[in-house]
């Protein structure tokens, strides 16, 4: 059984929801998420607030979690299934076209581009 912490999103103003604060869950020894630009961590954040354009298309939805996102128990980070095992999402996908598939994945959402979120998180659990 997983333990998980519940963060609020302080200032959504990436998320396009700037009224209401949302709290999403992410499991509680996943990394604490740095400063947009700084390298990525893994900590989940962005893709359990809301999917990425990729997600978008593939899920047919904006809000998060996103499906895809996957935590990684020996690495301690999340990582994003359609970059680790595309077919996993993607039924009709060869097998042999996984590697190719999960290139372009990484292009299209910036993976090792460090982290383009600027949400705002809080220390909140659910009242
Ligand atoms: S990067 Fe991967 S896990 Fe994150 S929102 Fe996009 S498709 Fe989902
Ligand atoms: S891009 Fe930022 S918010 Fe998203 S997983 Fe990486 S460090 Fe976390």
């Amino acid at each position: 059984m997983e333990d998980w912490s519940w963060i609020t999103l302080v200032d959504e103003s990436s998320l396009r929801q700037k009224k209401m604060p949302r709290v999403i869950r992410l499991i509680a020894t996943a990394p604490v998420k740095p400063a947009p630009g700084q390298p990525c961590n893994g900590c989940g954040v962005c893709c359990a607030a809301e999917t990425c354009p990729a997600g978008r298309l593939i899920f047919r939805r904006r809000a998060g979690p996103c499906p895809a996102l996957a935590w990684d128990e020996a690495d301690g980070r999340y990582r994003c299934r359609l970059l680790t095992r595309p077919g996993a999402h993607l039924g009709w996908l060869p097998a042999a076209w996984s590697g190719a598939a999960a290139r372009i994945f990484a292009r299209w959402i910036a993976a090792g581009q460090g982290c383009d979120s600027d949400a705002e998180v809080g220390d909140g659990k659910p009242e």
